[in-house]
């Protein structure tokens, strides 16, 4: 399976996508976090892994028309433990 290259937060995928990746104190890019989640060096928002899933449902489900609110909450649930922020 290739590794694809997603936000280590939100599990948006950032591959091939400068715009869409965080920045670091320096303003250089930071490839590991989108720029919704991390800024500057820090997190956006301080939030806990139970709001991040709840927040990315309906991004999830706008996405996949095969996606309903149950299963992407189920999805989120397994795949957002498995990313760097929330280990
Ligand atoms: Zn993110």
């Amino acid at each position: 399976m290739t590794k694809i290259n997603s936000c280590q937060s939100c599990g948006m995928p950032l591959a091939g996508a400068d715009n869409l990746c965080g920045t670091n104190k320096d303003g250089s890019i930071n490839k590991q976090y989108c720029n919704y989640c991390y800024q500057n060096g820090e997190f956006t928002s301080n939030l806990s892994l139970e709001e991040m899933i709840e927040i990315c449902i309906p991004h999830v489900v706008s996405a996949d028309k095969e996606m309903n609110k149950e299963a992407a909450k189920e999805m989120l649930e397994e795949y957002l433990p498995t990313l760097e922020r929330w280990k």
